[in-house]
């Protein structure tokens, strides 16, 4: 079988060109997830406005955080 030709990025030689690979983070909506640039206002995989997604995502997380220690108080007072 034949080799088949690498296909690897040389990221040493983009750094010498002085291009740096794009700085990718994900959507913080939660249904969408997708890779986006960061620095952008909107996602244009959703359409959604980035910051108002954050927002929402923060608060999610602090709901889930009161449920997580709700649970550890009611686990924590069953009998053993
Ligand atoms: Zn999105």
């Amino acid at each position: 079988m034949p080799r088949l030709p690498e296909k690897r990025v040389d990221w040493r030689h983009a750094r010498i060109k002085g291009r740096l690979p794009p700085r990718l983070v994900r959507c913080p909506g939660g249904e969408c997830g997708q890779y986006i640039y960061a620095g952008g206002k909107t996602c244009p995989h959703c359409g959604g406005t980035l910051v108002t997604l954050r927002r929402k995502q923060l608060a999610a997380l602090r709901k889930a955080e009161r449920a997580a220690e709700k649970l550890r108080e009611i686990l924590g007072s069953l009998p053993e």
